[in-house]
């Protein structure tokens, strides 16, 4: 553990954010007092546990205009969207061996696909254009009669991008293919509706909105269509056989709580981020040389991703380190050393895709430490650059 002073802001709120102190509390009582197993039926302490995550999926399933019977636990998004995929693949085998998904996709989406091409099944990557969004057009010629699903996301993890669910949801439904999206990063951020965005299946997670690590869940449509998947964990068949094992209360408790405190958030908290992203952006874009990242209204309000002309990155997030905890991309792949997938994908050169900053603003972040991370972050290029011209004279 480097020796840290004063704490760094903490500007990486796409990677993971801290629990809310409320939140904290309602899981508290479910590791303690209330620490029934909710699949112990007879008896008070399973009851109570199971009233609690009854309550917490109705709360879940209501966020997302789903029912509380479509809601399945997991562990993460990343079970999530395993278990949408390949449960789609295997119960869908006989139907069509072709699945469609983006190329800005979280690993967590493109890792799966890939492992069921490994497996016979077909891939179709799709491009996105400059600024991130898919072209309808060039999803719609894509779909063929095998297909059997559409993975895109609802909002990316790097750049923020708000890909157009509702014409995406619609657009599949007319020609009867499912349509999955990973929502980790939109959950409480934006508004999600299943119904009236045609969403078959979609993945949450807990600890992107201020809850605990550990937990998230799947919604599959239970009508119009019957949505089936086939199980990946196999064995004391909770969660109506798609999910076996021990369901955690706490985790669960925590992961409702968070979800109904950003929905209730949202409208003021969405319009704070945006002027608290804006006010960055607006200081950072007077430096010659940094791009924006992503579409830039059709995003997360708290997102801003910026490419640094004439510095390595790096370097650049080390000499930013002491004073503010940044990431140029994905947490899961910051330790490979290659250019971000997403910012490639965008057409951006391998220079300025590893010259990257993504910042994630935050519900704890307030305008001071904005001000402070721009005043830091322009002292820093500048004097990168002036090192880079000096070393070249
Ligand atoms: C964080 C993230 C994931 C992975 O979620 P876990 O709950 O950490 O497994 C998947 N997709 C996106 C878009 C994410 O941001």
């Amino acid at each position: 553990m480097p020796k840290v002073l004063t704490r760094p802001i903490y500007l990486d709120n796409h990677a993971t954010t801290p629990v809310d102190p409320a939140v904290m509390a309602a899981m508290l009582p479910f590791f303690t007092e209330h620490f029934g197993n909710p699949g112990s039926v007879t008896h008070f302490y399973g009851w109570e546990a199971e009233a609690a995550v009854q309550q917490a999926r109705a709360t879940i399933a209501a966020a997302i205009h789903a029912e509380p019977e479509e809601i399945i636990f997991t562990s993460g998004a990343t079970e999530a969207n395993n278990l949408a995929i390949k449960g789609v693949a295997e119960a869908y085998f006989s139907q069509g061996k072709h699945l469609i998904t983006v190329a800005t996709e979280h690993n967590a989406v493109l890792d799966p696909c890939y492992y069921l091409k490994s497996l016979g099944f077909e891939i179709t990557l799709l491009p996105v254009q400059p600024d991130g969004l898919l072209d309808l057009a060039v999803l719609e010629a894509a779909l063929r009669p095998d297909t059997v699903l559409v993975s895109v996301m609802a909002a990316n993890n790097e750049i923020g991008v708000l890909q157009p669910l509702a014409e995406i949801g619609a657009l599949c439904h007319q020609r009867g293919v499912l349509f999955h999206t990973d929502a980790a990063q939109a959950i409480g951020k934006i508004p999600l509706d299943v119904q009236a965005m045609q969403i078959d299946l979609l993945s949450l997670t807990a600890h992107k909105v201020y809850g605990p690590k550990g937990i998230g869940a799947l919604y599959v449509r239970r009508r119009q269509p019957r949505v089936q998947i086939a199980a990946q964990l196999h064995g004391g068949g909770q969660e109506r056989g798609m999910r076996s094992g021990t369901l955690a209360p706490p985790q669960i408790v925590g992961f409702a709580r968070a979800v109904e405190l950003a929905i209730a958030q949202l409208p003021d908290e969405s319009l704070r981020l945006a002027a608290l992203r804006d006010r960055l952006w607006q200081k950072l874009s007077a430096l010659e040389g940094i791009y924006l990242n992503g579409h830039l209204s059709q995003r997360l309000p708290g997102n801003l991703n910026i490419s640094v002309e004439g510095v390595d990155g790096q370097a650049l997030l080390l000499a930013l380190q002491p004073v503010v905890a940044l990431s140029s991309g994905a947490a899961c792949s910051s330790a490979k050393i290659a250019p971000s997938h997403v910012l490639t994908a965008l057409g951006r050169s391998e220079a300025l895709a590893y010259a990257s900053l993504r910042f994630g603003i935050g519900r704890f972040n307030t305008a001071a430490e904005i001000d402070q991370v721009a005043a830091e972050a322009i002292a820093t290029i500048q004097s990168l650059r002036a090192k880079t011209l000096s070393s070249q004279a």
